[in-house]
C-alpha cells in the first residue's frame, strides 16, 4: 500500500521512518518533506494547500493512506475534502475532519467543549474587541499571573503569560485592537494560570475506542532552565517519571472518557490522533489544550518507543478495531534533543553547511526538520534543524547519548539545550 505523509518537520521524518519498517507499506511519499525524509520516501511535488492537487497526486500514485502531520491542513479540511468525494473516500486520512480539528483551531471552542463535558481545565472567559472594556474589568479583578490566548492558530506564539495588570492589558490591546495575530486574535481567551508540571498524553482514536500511546514531556523554551522565548520545542523525554498508574487512571477517567463521550454526543466523528496537553497540579490533571495531531518534538521521542507496526495501528483505526489493538511499548527511556539555528526563535542565518551526521552512532536516530540539499551539500533551511533521539535503560543514559550525538552534528552557530530533562531528574531524585 502506498502512503502520503503531509508535512516537513522532524515529526514527519519520524513517521516516515516508522512506517518504512512495515511490510505492508510499499511506497512512501512525503509532501513537502525535507532532506532527511528522502531516506525513506519520495518527495511529492504537490502544493499541500491545494487539495485538488493532493487528490490528483493520490490518484496518480495509487495512495491509499494520507498521514497528516500538522494542524493547518486538518483545520483547512483535507479529511472532509477526501470524504466528500466518491472517488477519494476510500483513502484513509489519518487526522480528524474540520469539526474535530476545531478543537485545536479555536481555543474558545475547545474551552467550551471542556466545560460542556466537565473536563478539568483552567477557569476562563472569552472576549472580543466589542467586549474590550469587560475584558479590562475582568483583568482588573483577576489574580496574577494570568494567561491570555489568541483564539485561533498562531504557530505556538499566541499565548502570553502576563505577570501583572499592565502587561495583561498591553497584551489584550495588542491582540484585540492591533490584531497582532490577524484573525486568530479576533477573540481572546483569558484564563487562570495553573501552577504545575506539564505532560503531553497522546491517543489514537476512532471516536469511540482508543489506543493510549506513550506520554512525553517537551521543552518549549529556548534557554536552559526553561528560560527565554518559546520555541516549537527544544527536546522531549518519554516516558515521564511522574506519570504513574494512579495519574494515568485519573487522566483516563476525567479526561479521555468524557472527551470521547462528548465527541460522540456532539457527532464530531473524530478519527486520528488527539494530543492532550496536561498540567499536573499537585497530582491532579488539568487540560491546557488539545492538539489534533502528534506533537513535534514529542513524536521523535514516542515513535521510537512503539514496537508495534504503525501501519497496522492505522489499519486498526480504519477497521474500527482499536479496542482490540495491543500496543507494544519499549520500556526504555527516549531522549530527544533538537539542534537549532543560532538566533532562533528570532532571526537566524540559513544555508550553513551541516557536518558530522555520519559520526552519530548507529543506535541514535537522526530526524531532519529545517534541512535541504544545495549543490550536494546539506544545509540548514529553518530554525529547528535536526532532532536526535537516543534510547537507554535510564533517562540519564539516554540523555548522555543524545547530548553526545548532538555535539557531533555541527554548523556555524548551531545551538541546542544541554539540560533537557533537568526538571525530571530533580523530580526523580
Ligand atoms: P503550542 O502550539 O506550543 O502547543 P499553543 O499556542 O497551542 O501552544 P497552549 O499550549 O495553550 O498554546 O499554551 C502554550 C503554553 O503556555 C503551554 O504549553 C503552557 O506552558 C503555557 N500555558 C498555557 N495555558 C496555561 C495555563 N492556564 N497555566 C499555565 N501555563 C499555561
Amino acid at each position: 500500500m502506498n502512503v502520503l505523509i503531509i508535512g516537513s518537520g522532524a515529526r514527519e521524518h519520524a513517521i516516515a521512518w516508522k512506517l518504512s519498517q512495515s511490510e505492508y507499506c510499499e511506497k512512501i511519499f512525503v509532501a513537502p518533506g525535507n532532506a532527511g525524509t528522502t531516506q525513506y520516501g519520495t518527495t511529492a511535488a504537490v502544493d499541500i494547500h491545494n487539495f485538488d492537487e493532493v487528490a490528483k497526486f493520490a490518484a496518480d500514485f495509487d495512495i491509499m493512506m494520507i498521514v497528516v502531520g500538522s494542524e493547518n491542513t486538518l483545520v483547512d479540511g483535507i479529511h472532509d475534502f477526501f470524504q466528500n468525494s466518491e472517488y477519494l473516500k476510500h483513502i484513509l486520512v489519518i487526522g480528524p475532519k474540520k469539526a474535530g480539528a476545531m478543537l485545536e483551531g479555536s481555543k474558545d471552542y475547545c474551552k467550551a467543549f471542556f466545560q460542556r463535558n466537565n473536563i478539568p481545565t483552567a477557569r476562563y472567559q472569552t472576549f472580543t474587541e466589542d467586549t474590550f472594556s469587560q475584558a479590562a474589568e475582568y483583568l482588573r479583578n483577576h489574580n496574577y499571573p494570568v494567561v491570555l490566548k489568541a483564539d485561533g492558530l498562531a504557530a505556538g506564539k499566541g499565548v502570553i503569560i502576563a505577570q501583572d495588570y499592565d502587561q495583561a492589558i498591553d497584551a489584550l490591546n495588542d491582540m484585540l485592537r492591533n490584531k497582532r495575530f490577524g484573525n486568530a486574535s479576533s477573540k481572546v481567551v483569558i484564563e487562570e494560570y495553573l501552577q504545575g508540571i506539564e505532560v503531553s498524553v497522546f491517543i489514537l482514536t476512532d471516536g469511540k475506542d482508543y489506543v493510549l500511546l506513550p506520554e512525553a514531556k517537551d521543552y518549549k523554551r529556548i534557554g536552559e532552565g526553561d528560560s527565554g522565548l518559546n520555541t516549537g520545542g527544544m527536546g522531549a523525554i518519554s516516558p515521564v517519571p511522574f506519570v504513574d498508574n494512579a495519574f494515568m487512571q485519573k487522566v483516563k477517567e476525567r479526561v479521555i472518557n468524557p472527551t470521547l463521550r462528548g465527541m460522540q454526543e456532539e457527532q464530531m466523528d473524530y478519527t486520528g490522533f488527539l494530543f492532550i496537553g496536561l498540567m499536573n497540579v499537585n497530582g491532579e490533571p488539568y487540560v491546557i489544550e488539545y492538539n489534533v495531531r502528534l506533537g513535534d518534538p514529542e513524536t521523535e521521542a514516542i515513535l521510537p518507543r512503539i514496537k508495534s507496526d504503525l501501519f497496522e495501528l492505522f489499519r486498526a483505526l480504519h477497521d474500527r478495531k482499536l479496542g482490540e489493538f495491543q500496543l507494544e511499548i519499549d520500556p526504555r527511556t527516549a531522549a530527544t534533543v533538537f539542534l537549532v539555528s543560532g538566533g532562533y526563535p528570532e532571526g537566524f542565518e540559513k544555508g550553513k553547511e551541516i557536518g558530522g551526521i555520519h559520526k552519530v552512532p548507529s543506535d541514535v536516530l537522526v530526524f531532519h526538520a529545517g534541512t535541504k540539499m544545495v549543490n550536494g551539500k546539506l544545509v540548514n533551511s529553518g530554525g529547528r534543524v535536526i532532532a536526535v533521539t537516543a534510547l537507554a535503560d535510564t533517562m540519564e543514559e539516554a540523555l548522555a547519548k543524545a547530548n553526545a550525538a548532538a555535539e557531533t552534528i555541527t554548523w556555524q552557530d548551531r545551538y541546542y539545550r544541554h539540560d533537557i530533562g533537568f526538571d525530571l531528574k530533580r523530580a526523580n531524585a
